[in-house]
């Protein structure tokens, strides 16, 4: 089976955790960079992307992480996750870095403040049903580069056309929380990638 790490420093981890688990991941914690030798895939949940920024730094996971990603390693970020895999942001705070590697700008808390969170059916590239989307101060991406698919736009409303989810390779990354609810479809989609890009290494 594959082995996922979720990065642990902060964020809705156990969500991730569960999600991964029933579909027969191997999905454990990554706090420290020796955890994150094993993972053939990872996992950046939601949560605070300064917070998230700030203990990467602290606990010396940022260059590693960065390191891998730009090395290739499949990873999916959800919300906060997005933003640290954005290679650009709007609105981050003082001082704020991301981890990079997807050659979007993502502006954070993008919707403002009436509809900071809010729930809605999006359609999702390459599954055949819309997916339920919940989102929670989230961010949308304000501009992709060449190599970037974008993969599902809010539909209707003042932020009709937005950009709320994209993959570029074996990164990807969501505005909103699929790892809350019963639905598995985005979390399965991911799995793939982490098992294509296994099966690319494999040299025969
Ligand atoms: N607003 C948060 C940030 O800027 C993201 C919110 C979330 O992950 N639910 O990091």
């Amino acid at each position: 089976s594959v082995s996922i790490g979720v990065f642990a420093l902060q964020g809705d981890v156990r969500e991730h955790l569960r999600v991964l688990n029933d579909l027969g991941v191997d999905a454990f914690r990554v706090r420290r960079p020796e955890e994150l030798e094993r993972c053939d895939g990872l996992v950046l949940p939601g949560g605070e992307s300064t917070t998230m920024y700030k203990l990467a730094r602290t606990f010396d996971l940022f260059e590693p992480l960065a390191k891998r990603i730009s090395g290739g390693m499949p990873t999916f970020g959800t919300c906060a996750g997005m933003i640290m895999l954005a290679d650009r942001i709007e609105d981050g705070s003082e001082g704020q870095e991301t981890l990079g590697g997807l050659d979007i700008t993502v502006r954070r808390n993008a919707f403002g403040r009436q509809v900071d969170s809010f729930e809605g059916e999006l359609e999702f590239r390459h599954l055949d049903d819309p997916v339920h989307a919940v989102f929670i101060r989230a961010p949308w991406v304000e501009q992709v580069g060449p190599e970037v698919e974008v993969l599902a736009t809010i539909a209707t409303g003042e932020a009709a056309g937005r950009i709320v989810a994209v993959r570029q390779g074996s990164l990807m990354a969501t505005s909103f929380h699929p790892e809350v609810g019963s639905d598995d479809r985005i979390h399965r989609y991911f799995v793939e990638l982490v098992k294509q890009s296994q099966n690319q290494s494999v040299v025969s």
